[in-house]
Parts: C-alpha cells; structure tokens; sequence
C-alpha cells in the first residue's frame, strides 16, 4: 500500500526534479564508470554538494551554466529583456558559490565544478573528472 498523499508524492516529484539534472546524471554516470563511488546532496555541506567521495576528500558540483553564470559561454548570458529581474538574481547565486566553495575549501575539500555545456562531449568530460579524481 502506498501510504503517500497525493501532494506528497508531487512535492517528491518535484524535488527529484529539481535535483536530479541531466547534466547532473551524465557526471555520475562518468564517475561510476571510472570506478568511484559518490554520496548525492549532502545537506549538511555548505552549498549542498551535488556530488561527494568523501574518502578522497572530493566535491563536484555541477553547475547549470544559466543559473550560475557561466563565462564566456553562450547559455551564461544574463537575458538582456529582463536585465532588472535576473541580474540580481544570479548574481546572488554566483555569490553563494563563490562563498561555498571557500567554505569547503577552508574544510579540506578540493572542489571541482563541472559545466552543463561541459557534459555534452563524454570524451573530454571523462578525461577531465578523471583528471581531478585521480590527482
Ligand atoms: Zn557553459
């Protein structure tokens, strides 16, 4: 029997949703398959550390590269339509990066951020997780 509300179940939905990216999926995927073994969303990290090998000291975060401003990349751009609304928006969110990572960092992480656009060619995303998985 499922126990489950309805509207529990949507707000389940909606969170797995909301976390679970493709982008997000792909990186797991790559990393699995170089043999590591991850925890997901450790909430009591600073900045919720999408993915996390502790034994290795290890963070990535995968980064959508609209909501946290991607340089020099075509989908990092803020919409100039809405310039008043999304400018302040993401750049808070940039912010709350910036300051997580240093967060993490003064706790002995080593962090990597992988990009959204950065998923999309397999071959240069496993060389570059490896990279950093390996050092
Ligand atoms: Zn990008």
């Amino acid at each position: 029997m499922d126990k489950k509300t309805k509207k529990q179940r949507s707000e389940n939905m909606r969170r797995i949703r909301s976390t679970d990216s493709l982008p997000e999926m792909i990186v797991r995927r790559t990393i699995y398959k170089l043999g590591y073994r991850y925890r997901l969303h450790n909430n009591k990290m600073p900045g919720r550390p999408d993915i996390m090998l502790a034994k290795l000291n290890k963070i990535i975060f995968v980064n959508g590269c609209f909501w946290h401003c991607h340089k020099k990349c075509s989908d990092g751009h803020i919409p100039k339509s809405r310039l008043a609304y999304w400018k302040p928006k993401l750049e808070r969110n940039v912010k709350r990066d910036i300051r997580n990572r240093s967060l993490l960092r003064n706790l002995g992480w080593k962090i990597l951020v992988v990009w959204e656009c950065e998923t999309k060619d397999l071959n240069r995303l496993t060389k570059k997780v490896s990279r950093f998985l390996k050092n």
